[in-house]
């Protein structure tokens, strides 16, 4: 099928791009690498009078190591962050999430604005975001505004963005101290989207006791979610004395609801749910333990 008609827009800067989604209102919406939006348009499960095109914004792509943290333009593709030496080397999980995320194809187009702004309950991106405790920037008429990744996802695919609001940046905290990160998922073939999988960050203290950790699940509610509950539970604890199949279970169990579809049922899911984070977690210590940072 094809998209209904709509006018396209294709500004140069991010201030001819927060000036014409004011003018448009409601009936524009921003389009990035249209890895997500442009299916939902052919299949008409959604249709907009205009569409903005950030693609032609450079200061929306790039990575540069900024203080203690990195920041990525909400224009990068997926593929520049996995080729990327710099999120290597100082946010290793992400580079790790990123050949997990759909096909080669997928990633040269899509971008990470576009990932966290679409905020798939099943989506690596956003749950590595909150795994890392990171930061997003946005601009719109009203000024640039900072949110904490843990206060950006509300429910099915909502945001704390409002419709005229453009992502332009993510702010990832640089690796610190004694730290170990992983992410496990399963999916039935290699680039489905996870049917339940865990990121997970550790840092250890010279004694290996777990000093903070964070704990994401992706697939396995109605948006990307941190479990802290479990997480404080293990804070002060050495590492050697947690059994990352309790942390696996307590975790899901600290879920109000998992969502059951057609690839699983919700019992199903949080078996695979409290495996994945088993998994991650294990690796996530292992990491931190072995760390020479
Ligand atoms: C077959 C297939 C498999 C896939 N598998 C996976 C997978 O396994 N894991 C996964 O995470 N993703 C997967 N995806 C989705 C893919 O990662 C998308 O690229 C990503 O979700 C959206 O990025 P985009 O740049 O293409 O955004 P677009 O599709 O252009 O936009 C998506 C949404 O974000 C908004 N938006 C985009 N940029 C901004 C911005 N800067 N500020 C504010 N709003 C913005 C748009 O208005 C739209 O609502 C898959 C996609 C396909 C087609």
């Amino acid at each position: 099928m094809k998209p209904a008609a709509f006018d396209y827009h294709s500004p140069a800067t991010i201030d001819e791009a927060v000036q014409l989604l004011s003018e448009l209102g409601d009936d524009a919406k921003i389009i990035a690498g249209g890895q997500s939006l442009m299916p939902m348009l052919n299949l008409r499960l959604a249709a907009f009078d205009h569409l903005v095109d950030l693609r032609r914004i450079g200061d929306l792509r790039g990575i540069e190591v900024r203080d203690d943290s990195v920041w990525i333009g909400a224009g990068t593709t997926h593929t520049a962050i996995g080729r990327s030496a710099q999120i290597r080397s100082n946010v290793p999980l992400l580079a790790e999430a990123t050949p997990l995320i759909g096909h080669f194809q997928i990633r040269n187009r899509g971008t990470i604005g576009g990932s966290i702004a679409h905020a798939d309950a099943a989506a690596e991106y956003p749950a590595v975001t909150l795994a890392l405790d990171a930061e997003f920037d946005a601009i719109s008429p009203r000024g640039v505004r900072r949110i904490a990744a843990t206060d950006f996802f509300k429910g099915l695919w909502g945001t704390e963005l409002a419709e005229d609001e453009i992502l332009t940046g993510v702010i990832v905290p640089i690796r610190s101290g004694r730290t170990g990160y992983a992410i496990e998922e399963f999916a039935r073939r290699s680039g489905d989207f996870a049917i339940a999988g865990a990121a997970v960050s550790v840092r250890l203290d010279a004694d290996s006791r777990v000093e903070h950790c964070a704990i994401a699940l992706f697939g396995l509610a109605s948006s990307v979610v941190r479990v802290q509950t479990v997480e404080q539970s293990v804070i002060g604890l050495r590492a050697d004395d947690i059994e990352p199949d309790g942390i696996g279970v307590d975790a899901l169990a600290s879920l109000s609801s998992i969502p059951a579809d057609l690839h699983g049922s919700a019992d199903y899911r949080k078996r695979v749910g409290s495996l994945m984070v088993a998994r991650a977690w294990r690796r996530a210590v292992e990491g931190a333990i072995n760390d020479q940072h």
